[in-house]
């Protein structure tokens, strides 16, 4: 049960880079990393507008002499300070992600860095790398795989409890990109669609990366061996960047997958669904309701298991912080990633290998599969929907 006791000597000096006024995703990372006393926040280049960025960091407390105009600046200035940043986030548009955590790790700092990583396998493996010759932690923030449930589901699948492996079902969707106008009007939706900000996608990276790294932490025994994707622009202006598209998967060892990714599923508010069917029985867990997993036993009734119940894995109950009467969700499960995060940077500064070895958190192999993941995609795709080898 996580309740707030230290589990490291002290709080980690942290950054951000973007995540400023109004951006989508900032709020949630600030959330996350304070919530258990872990990081301190003490330093920012919040916004690509240097003006902006200040006046916000101030506003969420942080010393206006430590609001930076750039991250350039701020890792070279928090470099010559004794009590300078030790770690940053990286909460920028996608093509920036790359530079910034390779300017970051030469800085010195442990980075974490949002989805997706970067746009080329080849940078990933680039970086990691880096992170190795340096002694950092990259960890990526795919924030849904901190909830308790996905836990309770890899120690299900691990122990046997769904027989063999047979079918995975996956569907990230949501309809708010049913029309162009966010495309025009909304800073958020403006730099999704144009490639050169976005990568060579748009839902697959934006939505799917998280979807596939949660099927990888269920079942770390199956390995893709063949996929084939089809793609879509129904918004003719966003070619060739896709807003929806359909997966299937040949997995190594005569699994078989499918995933449905959708910025286009109108009416839908947030179809994030997971359907592991072995050869005894079924889990299914979906992300409006994340205090609950649907187990059905060929043969039996239909079960719903309860987050923090007596009756689930350890592991799983590991991460509860409220009990079972009182709901958990997104922010919660964002919170366990950042505290994982804390645990590995902790363990990296003190050499302690054994326990980063045993930590289940998304590294930079996350990163690097969901980089992997996309590329496939497209290149699958963009051959007339054929199948390709997983490389
Ligand atoms: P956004 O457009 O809403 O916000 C981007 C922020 O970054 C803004 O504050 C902007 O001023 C700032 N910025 C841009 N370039 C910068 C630079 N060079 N230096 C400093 N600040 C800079 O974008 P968003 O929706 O918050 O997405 C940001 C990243 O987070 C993207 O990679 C996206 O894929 C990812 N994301 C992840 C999740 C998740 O669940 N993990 C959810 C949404 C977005």
């Amino acid at each position: 049960m996580i309740n707030g006791e230290r589990i490291i000597p002290a709080p980690i000096r942290w950054a951000m880079v973007g995540g400023g006024q109004g951006s989508q995703i900032g709020y949630i990372h600030r959330s996350a990393a304070l919530r258990d006393g872990v990081f301190q926040l003490v330093a920012g280049a919040f916004d690509i507008d240097a003006a902006r960025g200040k006046d916000f960091g101030t506003e969420i407390g942080v010393d206006p002499e430590r609001c930076y105009p750039d991250y350039q600046t701020m890792f070279a200035e928090e470099a010559k300070r004794a009590d300078g940043i030790e770690v940053v986030t990286v909460a920028t548009p996608n093509s920036t992600h790359y530079q910034i955590t390779k300017a970051a790790l030469n800085a010195g700092l442990h980075v974490i860095c949002e989805k997706p990583l970067f746009f080329e396998v080849a940078e990933g493996e680039e970086i990691k790398a880096l992170a190795a010759a340096k002694g950092k932690i990259v960890g990526v923030t795919y924030g849904f795989s901190g909830s308790q449930m996905m836990l309770q589901m890899r120690e299900m699948v691990a122990n046997g409890d769904l027989g063999e492996i047979r079918m995975v079902e996956l569907q990230y969707t949501h309809g708010f990109s049913s029309t162009e106008v966010g495309d025009k009007v909304s800073e958020g939706q403006k730099w999704r669609v144009d490639p050169k900000i976005a990568g060579p996608s748009f839902v697959l990276g934006d939505l799917s990366t998280h979807t596939f790294y949660m099927s990888e932490l269920i079942c770390p025994q199956l390995k893709i061996k063949q996929l084939l994707c089809d793609r879509q622009s129904f918004i003719k202006s966003r070619a060739p960047l896709e807003d929806n598209a359909y997966v299937l998967i040949r997995y190594e060892n005569g699994a078989v997958g499918r995933l449905w990714t959708s910025a286009v599923n109108a009416g839908c508010m947030n179809g994030h669904r997971i359907r592991i069917i072995g050869s005894k029985a079924s889990i299914e867990f979906s992300d409006h309701q994340p205090n609950e997993l649907i187990y059905e036993v060929q043969g039996q009734p239909i079960q719903k298991m309860i987050r923090a119940m007596p009756y689930l894995y350890d592991a799983c109950n590991a991460d509860e912080r409220l009990g079972a009467l009182h709901a958990e969700g997104l922010t919660e499960s964002w919170a366990n990633i950042y505290l994982k995060f804390a645990i590995a940077i902790d363990a990296k500064q003190r050499g302690d290998e054994e326990t980063l070895s045993k930590l289940v958190y998304p590294n930079i192999d996350a990163g690097i599969e969901g980089i992997r993941w996309v590329q496939n995609c497209v290149k699958s795709a963009d051959a007339g929907a054929v199948w390709v080898d997983f490389k």
